[in-house]
């Protein structure tokens, strides 16, 4: 499978995935109709099957125009999500499988950042949409933070360290700028965002990342850290540093940034 990444709006991420052996491809995310349309032209095949993460119209924004120029389009999103993601034509529960070309795939249901939030999974590649971002987490809109605490670690966290992850926005600076702020001595940290900071000046992009970097970078995977108690605790004395109450206060920290 190969992973044409496309820039959309602001600083949204759509991501064409295309079949080697039948040269069907997959949109995740498609924000806007005419840089999808533009991509699946450049990389001459046919685009068959829209991947949905969530409702949210920056990730939903091309789906009716998209279904109008190509009208046997296959729309994926989670069964909670019917009513709220446009034309969608498959409604994924527990269990259900994800197929394009010849490539088969799963989901995690990771509500959170929305109710019906999932993350796509194709053998060790995953498309995290708004649940992690690199250096950080969507914000919770529909869910708790002690769900989101689970859909990161439990859910996404389970998989192997050589996973890449591919999420919906370039964030990446700014997450690694409030991560230093709650763990100023993490190196690897400091590292990624010089390493960041320097391909963004060149125009590239930082997606994706791998579930081994976002393990010693993303304050959301590191809620045992020593580091970050101290930094709550000096906010706090009597801060409860029970994984999940961590989590919390970095969120809302992470609101106020
Ligand atoms: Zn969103
Ligand atoms: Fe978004």
């Amino acid at each position: 499978m190969k992973i044409v990444t496309i820039p959309c709006l602001q600083d949204n991420f759509a991501y064409l995935l295309i079949c080697k052996k039948t040269k069907e491809a997959a949109v995740v995310d498609p924000s806007e109709q005419a840089p999808v349309r533009k991509a699946v032209e450049q990389e001459g095949v046919k685009l068959t099957t829209i991947l949905n993460t969530h409702h949210h119209w920056d990730h939903v924004g091309g789906n009716k125009e998209l279904k109008a120029l190509y009208p046997e389009l296959t729309i994926y999103g989670h069964d909670s999500d019917r009513g709220r993601i446009p034309e969608q034509t498959e409604f994924l529960k527990n269990g259900d499988g994800v197929r394009f070309g010849e490539q088969s795939g799963s989901f995690l249901h990771n509500p959170g950042h929305t109710s019906g939030a999932i993350t796509y999974v194709f053998g060790k590649t995953a498309f995290t949409g708004d649940t992690l971002f690199a250096g950080g987490c969507g914000r919770l809109f529909e869910g708790t933070p002690a769900q989101m605490y689970d859909s990161l670690n439990f859910n996404i966290g389970r998989l192997p360290d050589e996973t890449e992850l591919y999420f919906g926005h370039e964030y990446t600076e700014a997450n690694l700028r409030f991560a230093l702020t709650v763990e100023p001595g993490n190196a690897e940290i400091q590292k990624k965002l010089a390493a960041v900071t320097a391909l963004r000046s060149s125009g590239a992009f930082s997606t994706p990342t791998t579930i081994a970097v976002e393990r010693q970078t993303n304050p959301f995977l590191r809620c045992y850290s020593a580091e970050i108690h101290t930094t709550l605790k000096s906010k706090d004395p009597n801060h409860d540093l029970s994984e999940k109450n961590v989590f919390r206060t970095l969120r809302e920290l992470k609101n106020h940034f």
